[in-house]
């Protein structure tokens, strides 16, 4: 997901609660920033905060 789209999202999103269901690679400028964006809510995440938080979550897939 571009940059520009994830701070769209963000607007777009508000204050709401987000369980940050589903994560996108960000990217600006068409390269990886190595970030991710929440393809709900538009927060941005670095690889570490977004590996916890996949890790954390009870989910049986
Ligand atoms: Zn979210």
């Amino acid at each position: 997901m571009q940059k520009k789209r994830a701070l769209a999202l963000q607007a777009a999103w508000g204050a709401q609660p987000c369980d940050h269901p589903a994560f996108s690679k960000e990217y600006d400028l068409g390269e990886r920033t190595g970030s991710y964006v929440c393809t709900q809510c538009g927060a941005i995440f670095s690889f570490r905060e977004k590996a916890e938080l996949v890790a954390g979550r009870t989910v049986t897939e």
